[in-house]
Formats: structure tokens, sequence, C-alpha cells
């Protein structure tokens, strides 16, 4: 017999640990704001598995914003934040690494993302691509 972990499937893909509902889920469903620029990117992440352009869309600065997104079909492996540093109240930057598939190939974006809060809210503004 199989020993089952509790409820692993509820668990964020963003890798926090944290239940989805707890975590990116409160955000992509928009029941409430990202508080920190951190949330916001590991939110965008989990909207990246979940093909949630909208989501992306809403939560990218007018300033930079694509008019449309193409999410081609991805295998996204996982997540890690390497550093989330911000700048002042409203602007900050997240270092992540994300390791996905795409066509059976693995691929791995180190990134480092600027973010600006205006009224409450973060937004995504652009990245640096890097390591
Ligand atoms: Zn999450």
């Amino acid at each position: 017999m199989k020993k089952h972990k509790a409820a692993p499937d509820d668990r964020c893909p963003c890798g926090s640990g944290s239940a989805l509902p707890d975590c990116c889920g409160q955000y992509l469903d928009g029941r409430t704001a990202a508080p920190t620029a951190e949330h916001l990117m590991r939110s965008r992440y989990t909207a990246y598995m979940y093909q949630r352009a909208d989501y992306l869309l809403a939560t990218w600065h007018p300033t930079t914003r694509p008019a449309t997104l193409d999410l081609p079909p991805t295998q996204w492996l996982g997540l890690s934040v390497a550093q989330h540093l911000p700048q002042d109240g409203t602007h900050a930057t997240v270092a992540f690494v994300a390791r996905y598939k795409v066509g059976g190939r693995a691929h791995r974006l180190a990134e480092t993302s600027r973010f600006v809060c205006e009224d409450g809210r973060w937004f995504y503004l652009d990245g640096e691509i890097g390591e």
C-alpha cells in the first residue's frame, strides 16, 4: 500500500509549501491583491502554469503590458525565488529561477523582475534575463 501525503495536489505550484487557495489561488481568484512583489511574482508563475493570460495581463503594468499574450504549451517544473529586494515602499525587484519543459526539452529561466506598486496593487514592470 502506498502512503498518501496530505493532499499533495492542493500544494501551490509556486513552491511555497502552502495550499493553493491560501497561497497564489487567492490572488488568481481576485479575492485579494498580492501584498508584496514576491507574492505577485509567485502568483504570476502559478498563472503561467494555469495558462491564466487574463491574470498575467491584469498584473502587468500598463506601460509595459503586451496587447495580447500567447502562452505556448509549457510544462512548468518549479520555481525558486533567489532574492526579494524592496527598493522603497513602491518599488521592488525579485530574482528567481523557473524551470520548465517545452517539447520535451528542459529549460531554465533566470530573471530579475522589476515591480511597482500603485494604489496598493503590485504590477510587473519588466525583467532582465541573466544568472
Ligand atoms: Zn503560491
